[in-house]
């Protein structure tokens, strides 16, 4: 057995005719432009808001290769990584019969998106010190398993899968293979996306959300071969990322400088974070974090969470959450919400 994209794309997509708009069916030079139906006068806001922004998001792809060293072709940009999930699922899953894995605990997206485009979901739980569980994997895949979701560093237990595991899934598994590094920026590990064209099944998620510290913009990332990003391009709803996005985008990306400065904080004070919590009686574990928050074990998960919020402190409860019984999940905040979430802690009865 080989890998073969043709294969693994539904029928639908394969002869999907896409939606071409008057962006893409006219790119040359002209100065009147009566070809989209938009509003010739202007608009309340910045003037050229009144026209339909690129489809392909090229300014931002060719901004964005430089900083990656991924040419643009092999760059998809999703409504944040969210599109990006819905889109390979709905490229490459025949609702009904096709299924994905994933290795909980982890990210809820797969599942959810999943669910909602009908695909079925096979589960490998990682194991008990959150690394793949290459047999389980093995014994889940069969012949409708299309994708197979990793996240490294996974959320919400913070770690990296090792590198060898998940080679060991790209080199043995003839379908999709979606690495989710939403977090690699926290990570002491080096990203897959230098491996694209050793790997044609896989696809690398990254996204503006965390380290770059644009949630609010909903701008996801994904690197594959080009091959699947125009399979992608081709499912995606034509302007997917707006010209507000696409503008604050490439403004953001000459920020790169502060972000990461922002990076080094952020790494600065996990660790001394981690050495301040890890002195209270009441925490028993806390797990290591490649990423920008902790999953901790402590005493009293419920007790614990409900107290925090008495003081105005919102942390996520994991703690019904398999393998991760009685953890909280804590993002790493400013120094000074640190500070108030060790006093508040240690002050637990
Ligand atoms: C936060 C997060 C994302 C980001 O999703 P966006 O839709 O890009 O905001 C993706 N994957 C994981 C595992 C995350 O924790």
């Amino acid at each position: 057995m080989s890998f073969d994209l043709n294969s693994l794309v539904r029928e639908n997509i394969k002869k999907l005719v896409p939606y071409s708009s008057a962006r893409d069916e006219f790119k040359g030079e002209a100065n009147v432009f009566l070809d989209a139906n938009e509003n010739s006068l202007g608009s309340p806001l910045i003037k050229w808001y009144n026209r339909y922004p690129d489809p392909l998001q090229l300014k931002v792809k060719e901004k964005l290769s430089a900083i990656k060293g991924v040419p643009v072709n092999n760059i998809f940009l999703g409504n944040g990584s969210d599109e990006c999930i819905d889109v390979l699922i709905r490229t490459f899953c025949e609702p009904g019969i096709d299924n994905i894995i994933i290795c909980p605990p982890t990210y809820g997206m797969y599942q959810v998106s999943a669910d909602i485009n009908n695909v079925a979901v096979k589960k490998a739980k990682l194991t008990s010190d959150f690394q793949l569980d290459l047999e389980a994997i093995e014994e889940a895949i069969d012949g409708d398993t299309k994708i197979i979701f990793l996240c490294s560093p996974n959320n919400p237990t913070a770690n990296s899968l090792q590198r060898a595991d998940v080679e060991a899934v790209l080199n043995n598994f003839f379908g999709i293979v979606v690495i989710d590094e939403a977090y690699i920026n926290f990570s002491r590990y080096k990203t897959f996306s230098s491996s694209l064209s050793e790997y044609p099944n896989l696809v690398v998620m990254q996204t503006f959300s965390k380290a770059w510290g644009l949630a609010a913009l909903r701008l996801g990332i994904a690197f594959a071969s080009q091959e699947i990003i125009q399979l992608m391009n081709k499912v995606k709803p034509p302007y997917n990322i707006n010209q507000a996005t696409q503008e604050l985008a490439l403004k953001a990306m000459d920020g790169i400088d502060q972000v990461n400065d922002m990076i080094r904080v952020i790494v600065e004070e996990r660790e001394l974070l981690k050495n301040e919590l890890s002195q209270l009686p009441v925490v028993e574990e806390i797990y290591p974090s490649d990423a920008n928050f902790f999953l901790v074990k402590v005493k009293d998960a419920k007790g614990m969470y409900n107290f925090l919020l008495s003081k105005g402190i919102v942390v996520r409860d994991r703690s019904k959450v398999e393998l991760c019984e009685g953890c909280l999940r804590i993002t790493i905040g400013t120094n000074e919400e640190n500070r108030q979430l060790f006093h508040a802690m240690a002050s637990f009865k």
